[in-house]
């Protein structure tokens, strides 16, 4: 009999959590009917602010699918996903978010896709619109993953969520990376193996609102950029390239004209101009440098990515 374990990272979701368990249920039935498969939802609350813990634990009881892992602040939901990943024991690992826009029926599919391609270590999910959503953060995601896809080797799908099922040899070796800064679509993608993708219309959430705000986005896409391509480095040495070049042919015409015209003092307000916007450049690309060695300290201190507080696991007596 085959154990699916389903992570599904949570905050602030206490309205969101009944609809998920309702549909979860839903498809848990069906597939013990036809698969005989046994299912563990492991909810990770990552420090939540509002009752998500006490519905949790009010499931918990009543449930018997039903697991959590609860932080001791808000780590944010790469960490949930890896604290799920390092706890799950299935044969199967799904990771899908509690709001209901990742379709849970899509589960089944992936396992029997799984079960009967060899070939498949992976089903993974991608949405192939995305209405609903704000224009200027699509216009934005779409940036992001044409730059990703021109600098960095590791191919990172559009539109790509993280909802997927994974087979157990490919979860130990997502959970057998150990850097601090995680960059989940990144990581699946390093780590290689087959995956095969389902696509699906994008969702609206079943209740409550986004934890993304604009900026956040922005600073999950720089982490990206710095995670997965030392490109920015590249191209900070080759504007510094590019300056020098235009200084000296600059330097050259200012030497030939003085030879040939004289040296009138002249144009003082555009070499101020000149001198701004090569302090600016030099800013700019101190800055790249910077955001990698702030990665790189940050790598260094081995801090851990999460701290539990409590894990109930179904059929766990002990903390039950
Ligand atoms: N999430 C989390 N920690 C956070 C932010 C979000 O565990 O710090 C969870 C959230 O509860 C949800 C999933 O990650 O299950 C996706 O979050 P959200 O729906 O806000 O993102 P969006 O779908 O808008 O990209
Ligand atoms: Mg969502």
């Amino acid at each position: 009999m085959d154990k699916i374990t389903i992570i599904v990272p949570c905050y602030n979701e206490e309205e969101t959590i009944p609809h998920f368990i309702k549909e979860a249920d839903r498809v848990y039935e069906k597939m013990r009917e036809s698969y005989g498969v046994s299912m563990e939802y492991l909810f990770v609350d990552d420090g939540s602010k509002d009752k998500t813990l006490k519905v949790l634990e009010k499931y918990a009881q009543e449930n018997p699918r039903v697991s959590y892992i609860t932080f001791s602040r808000n780590f944010g939901k790469e960490a949930a996903m890896l604290a799920g990943l390092e706890n799950s024991d299935g044969d199967f690992t799904v990771i899908i978010d509690a709001d209901l826009q990742d379709p849970p029926e899509l589960i089944e599919e992936m396992y029997t896709t799984l079960k009967n391609d060899d070939e498949y270590d992976c089903v993974a999910s991608r949405r192939f619109t995305r209405t609903g959503e704000p224009k200027i953060r699509s216009a934005f995601a779409k940036c992001f993953y044409k730059i990703m896809g021109k600098i960095s080797k590791t191919e990172i799908v559009d539109g790509a969520r993280d909802f997927r099922m994974m087979t157990r040899q490919m979860v130990d070796a997502i959970v057998s990376l150990k850097e601090c800064n995680r960059f989940s679509k990144g990581i699946f993608s390093w780590v290689g193996f087959n995956t095969k993708w389902l696509e699906f219309e994008n969702r609206e959430r079943v209740s409550g609102t986004t934890k993304w705000s604009f900026w956040g986005l922005l600073l999950y896409a720089i982490d990206g950029f710095v995670a997965f391509s030392t490109a920015p480095l590249a191209i900070a040495s080759v504007i510094g390239i590019v300056f020098c070049l235009i200084a000296f042919i600059g330097v050259c015409f200012v030497f030939v004209r003085a030879l040939c015209f004289g040296d009138k003092v002249a144009g003082w307000p555009s070499m101020v101009c000149i001198m701004c916007f090569i302090a600016g450049i030099q800013l700019f690309c101190n800055g790249i440098i910077g955001i990698y060695l702030s990665k790189t300290y940050t790598e260094t201190k081995k801090r851990p990515q999460y701290i539990a507080k409590k894990i109930h696991r179904c059929g766990d007596r002990k903390n039950g």
